[in-house]
């Protein structure tokens, strides 16, 4: 049917069936997607959209960073905007894109498709002599992904610096959207009111400032992510959000459950807050540990440690 429909609508990405979401997930674990489509630019999306059977779930992902698929699958079509929606370029500032004619000495605009790595965004914007994207630099996903997850990290959010953004509908419409059309916090973006869209792209407002200053303070933050994050086993990052005042691997580690694990997913030995694929860790293993860790969490201290990661699909 949907080989059909590519035809038929003069598609030009390229449509998969029954693909392993393990590839394509940082854990790299997880079941299989009944679709999986990468378009080859957003007119292309917007007719494969438009071409889409009413009731088919449909989930936008960029790099699998923050994302776990169950092992029984997930029904429906992922799009996957990583190897596509790669345009990056600096915009001076300019009604159109948010931010003020009048702000133009002073600030300067990165415009970058959703399918963008968010490192790439930082070093553009410093390369550009802008300033205050450099915490994008040690978060491995898409710029779309950072949207979706107002994704940050030493004080820095995602969202604090978007003029504008892209959005695309079920319709295949495209929307020009400004961030009071959404409901902002911690690791939480929603629209506002309801609607289902996903980002295609985003103008982020940034300072003008010492480009190479920049540089080196990526360098910095890079060095310390090495220093304290288990890079070389896959992960996904925090896996709990830190709860108001605290730290979740704070609260783990006071559990005694560094190094824990259950099948081949373990709470990892060098950053408590992280769990690491040892080696053919399936979901299950690593959903039942998070699952372990909460109420161990909320026995011991009574604080309930709510998901940063997503997990989707049937068990
Ligand atoms: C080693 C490591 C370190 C990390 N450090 C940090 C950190 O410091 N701070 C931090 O915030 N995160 C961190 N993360 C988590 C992750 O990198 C971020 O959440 C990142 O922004 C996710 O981007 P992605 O493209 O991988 O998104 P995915 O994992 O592909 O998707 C995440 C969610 O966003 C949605 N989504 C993706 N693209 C779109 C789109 N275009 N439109 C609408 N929805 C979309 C997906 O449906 C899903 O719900 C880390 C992860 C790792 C592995």
């Amino acid at each position: 049917m949907m080989a059909a429909l590519k035809r038929l609508m003069h598609l030009r990405g390229e449509l998969l069936e029954e693909v392993s979401m393990a590839r394509h997930v940082s854990w790299r674990a997880g079941g299989v997607v009944e679709r999986f489509y990468t378009p080859v630019d957003i007119e292309d999306l917007s007719l494969f959209l438009q071409g889409l059977p009413p009731g088919e779930p449909v989930y936008f992902i960029g790099l699998g960073s923050n994302l776990l698929v169950r092992d029984g699958g997930l029904r429906g079509t992922v799009v996957h905007l990583h190897a596509a929606l790669g345009d990056i370029h600096f915009e001076a500032c300019d009604s159109r894109n948010g931010c003020a004619e009048q702000d133009a000495d002073t600030h300067g605009v990165v415009y970058a498709q959703a399918g963008v790595a968010s490192p790439k965004v930082a070093r553009f914007a410093a390369n550009h002599d802008l300033v205050g994207a450099e915490f994008l630099a040690g978060i491995p996903g898409t710029l779309g992904g950072a949207l979706a997850m107002n994704a940050g990290c030493y004080g820095r959010e995602t969202w604090e610096f978007v003029s504008l953004v892209q959005t695309i509908d079920r319709h295949g419409e495209v929307h020009a959207r400004a961030p009071k059309e959404f409901d902002i916090a911690y690791r939480h973006v929603a629209a506002k009111p309801e609607r289902e869209e996903w980002f295609l792209s985003a103008w982020l407002r940034l300072p003008k400032g010492d480009g190479a200053a920049a540089r080196e303070e990526i360098k910095r933050l890079l060095a310390k992510r090495v220093a304290s994050q288990p890079l070389a086993l896959p992960n996904a990052g925090s896996v709990f959000r830190n709860p108001p005042g605290d730290f979740a691997a704070r609260l783990i580690e006071g559990c005694g459950l560094k190094g824990f694990w259950i099948g081949q997913a373990q709470v990892s030995e060098k950053h408590a807050n992280f769990i690491v694929n040892l080696g053919g860790a399936s979901a299950s293993d690593i959903e039942s540990l998070i699952e372990t860790v909460q109420q161990a969490v909320l026995d011991k201290t009574g604080v309930a440690l709510e998901r940063e990661v997503r997990i989707i699909g049937d068990k």
